[in-house]
């Protein structure tokens, strides 16, 4: 998925995308010709924590291996909640901004455009010196018919000012600036839009929550008063001061226009009514040319602007949709109801890094012309009451759609949450269970508390509890705990419950009820993943009600006081997988040594440190640590189509002959290190490079 990583000087550390190192609220905002800018917030626990440096380190995002943003830290705001807790909130600019480093001198320009742009690109580079922040050319394509700009620089203007200012918003050059962050460097490059379309299509009922029509009549007119430059003063009157304090009348068209100073539009009358509006041309001072100006001016009213806002889940993360929404591409929207099927142009994408599948989208303002809108015979008021009207169609549509979108949403969940346990059940570690407070030193519950039928519980119809009672007393503190890997699915409140939320992970639906005081004491979304151990919420009342079920949650509320299966033990399944739990799995601090002895004591190996060092060192020259790394270079493996993979580089049919049961997860560097010990003769096949097993294999699973 989202990889974040800083770099200061040499040194690099990975920040987001590992499982111990997540970033919170990341999220990427691009738009159209303008710098990137990227904002997070970091926690103490995070290898990054003390590392970013405002303006002198660099930052990388990349979605699986294609970067989406470059550029440099601007500021770090260190900040604290009122527990006592610490973060910092990080603002991150891409390299576009670079160009605001480099400062120009005044200049008078008279050149072609595309030397010109190369001109302030290595005037750029020269100035900011690190090869970080210099620019190589990838494509400057925009010219004008004359293909020369002329034009004057100002004193101390920034590179990047200058190009928007002489370059972007001329009006017969225009075009786009955009980066291409590439291994080798950033590429620049000044084009016009490429009209480029994407893939995925944004279709009501499969992935556009809402889209939004605006027409945009308020500059429309169809009566225009057009005026030129002042007239000029007679000589005699030059040096009167009184005429320079009153207003000058100016060039009008009267003199060429049948005695009439205004201009109508017949069709735009006929549609609109008579709406007047004045118009001036400074340096326009032959009535004649005014006229054909005016006119044409007049023309343009006959289009008007519509402006779509649109919020759409982006398919690609779920492997629905074979490219993501990429800023400045074309996409195909289709919305039945409300008659849009085009081609719209996105000028701004955000991603959000922990919420992959939300996107906002901003589309272009789009330009149709008026007599589509079939506005024949309408006054102007009514014709504005029917807008009106089409506005409140489009809202009342609006509402329609979040109905089908909270399907959607609830079939992204599930979808996602597919994904998400896909990859819990490879990892050997195993989702963890825990309980949701910090354990006393006896742990005790009252009958009233089980799971089940229970002495004390016959209050109850059919003196059944559907889950777990942690009372404040016996399972003292505030902060409830995740007691279980997963997305939360359902949050809200309800007649029993209170104030609840719904987690699913491992084919498990948790709920935690009856805790929450108000709805604020919850501390997670709808899609939040949890982690077991993360705080989920705060327990202001006396007891938190913890319920298992593996049924859908709405359909088991029916068995609340049946025990028919439907709900599980909390307890057995907290105790089973505290049990089952493997101890240290993941490497600490990029270190495996912790878990070669873990895996060394689990195979009942006894090891000395220097095996350690030696099997460290294996890892080192095998893989580098990366345990989900697969072979790069090509040797007979490759040739077989069976490279060789993991944190020991076994080749699959290998690592499957040495695999103890329940831990056969190639990429798992847990796993590897069992097979590794499973070889009965692992000592004295270590050898650097090539090593291989010759032993015979110990164990089928992890011993008693
Ligand atoms: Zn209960």
């Amino acid at each position: 998925m989202y990889l974040v990583k800083i770099r200061n000087g040499d040194e690099t550390t990975v920040i987001h995308g590992t499982k111990n190192n997540t970033l919170g609220d990341a999220k990427v905002s691009m738009t159209v010709s303008a710098a990137s800018s990227f904002t997070f917030i970091i926690y103490p626990n995070n290898t990054g924590y003390f590392k970013l440096r405002e303006w002198t380190t660099y930052i990388d995002v990349t979605q699986s291996g294609k970067y989406i943003f470059r550029g440099r830290v601007i500021a770090v705001d260190p900040k604290h909640n009122e527990d006592g807790t610490f973060y910092k909130e990080i603002t991150c600019e891409s390299a576009m901004a670079y160009l605001n480093d480099s400062i120009l001198s005044w200049e008078k320009v008279d050149k072609k455009p595309a030397d010109f742009f190369v001109e302030l690109v290595n005037e750029h580079n020269k100035q900011v010196v690190d090869a970080e922040k210099q620019f190589k050319i990838a494509e400057n394509s925009v010219t004008n018919n004359t293909n020369n700009i002329y034009c004057y620089v100002e004193d101390g203007i920034s590179i990047l000012e200058e190009m928007k200012n002489d370059l972007l918003q001329n009006e017969d050059l225009g075009g786009e600036l955009s980066i291409d962050y590439r291994e080798d460097g950033n590429y620049i490059s000044w084009t016009r839009d490429k009209k480029v379309k994407g893939q995925q299509v944004i279709k009501l009922a499969k992935n556009l929550k809402t889209l939004s029509a605006k027409p945009d009549i308020s500059k429309i007119c169809s009566v225009l008063y057009p005026f030129g430059s002042t007239k000029e003063v007679p000589v005699d009157q030059k040096n009167d001061e009184k005429t320079n304090e009153v207003s000058t009348p100016r060039i009008n068209i009267s003199s060429v226009n049948n005695g009439k100073n205004y201009l109508e539009d017949p069709e735009l009358i006929k549609a609109i009514g008579r709406a007047s509006n004045t118009k001036t041309w400074e340096n326009i001072k032959e009535p004649r040319n005014l006229l054909a100006k005016a006119q044409e001016y007049l023309k343009t009213m006959r289009n008007y602007r519509v402006a779509y806002e649109l919020d759409a889940v982006d398919l690609q993360p779920l492997g629905l949709a074979v490219d993501s929404f990429e800023c400045g591409n074309y996409y195909h929207v289709i919305n039945p109801v409300i008659n849009v099927d085009e081609w719209l142009r996105l000028v701004g994408v955000t991603i959000n890094l922990n919420k992959p599948l939300e996107s906002t989208l901003t589309v272009g303002d789009q330009v149709k012309r008026l007599v589509d809108y079939s506005m024949d015979n309408l006054q102007t008021e009514r014709n504005l009451k029917r807008l009106a009207a089409e506005q409140q169609v489009l809202k009342h549509q609006n509402n329609m759609l979040i109905d089908e979108n909270n399907q959607l949403k609830q079939t992204i969940i599930k979808l996602w949450n597919d994904i998400l346990s896909k990859q819990e059940s490879n990892d050997s570690s195993g989702s963890a269970w825990n309980w949701p407070f910090k354990p006393p030193a006896t742990i005790r519950f009252d009958g009233a508390k089980l799971f089940g039928v229970n002495p004390g519980g016959e209050f109850r119809p059919n003196g059944f509890h559907d889950g777990l009672d942690f009372g404040s007393v016996n399972w003292p503190g505030s902060e409830v705990k995740a007691i279980h890997d997963g997305t939360v699915t359902l949050k809200g409140s309800m007649d029993g419950l209170g104030n609840y939320f719904v987690t699913n992970g491992d084919g498990f639906n948790i709920v935690y009820q009856e805790a929450f005081g108000s709805a604020s004491d919850i501390r997670v979304n709808i899609g939040d993943h949890v982690k077991v151990g993360d705080v989920v919420g705060i327990r202001t009342t006396d007891h938190l009600h913890v319920g298992v079920t593996k049924h859908d949650f709405n359909a088991a509320l029916g068995s609340a006081f049946s025990n028919n299966g439907t709900w599980l033990d909390p307890k057995k399944l907290i105790e089973d997988g505290l049990k089952n739990n493997m101890g240290t799995t993941q490497p600490v601090n990029g270190d495996w040594g912790p878990v070669i002895r873990n895996a060394a004591a689990k195979m009942k190996v006894n090891i000395s440190d220097n095996d350690v060092n030696r099997i460290k060192a294996l890892i080192s020259n095998e893989s580098g640590g990366n345990q989900t790394v697969t072979q790069q270079v090509w040797d007979k493996n490759m040739a077989a189509g069976t490279p060789a993979q993991g944190l020991l580089q076994y080749v699959p049919s290998t690592f499957n002959a040495y695999a103890v049961d329940g831990h056969r997860n190639i990429k798992s560097g847990f796993d590897q290190l069992l097979a590794f010990f499973n070889d009965s003769t692992w000592s004295s096949d270590i050898h650097i490079p090539g090593w291989s097993p010759n032993g015979s294999k110990r164990f089928d699973k992890i011993p008693a």
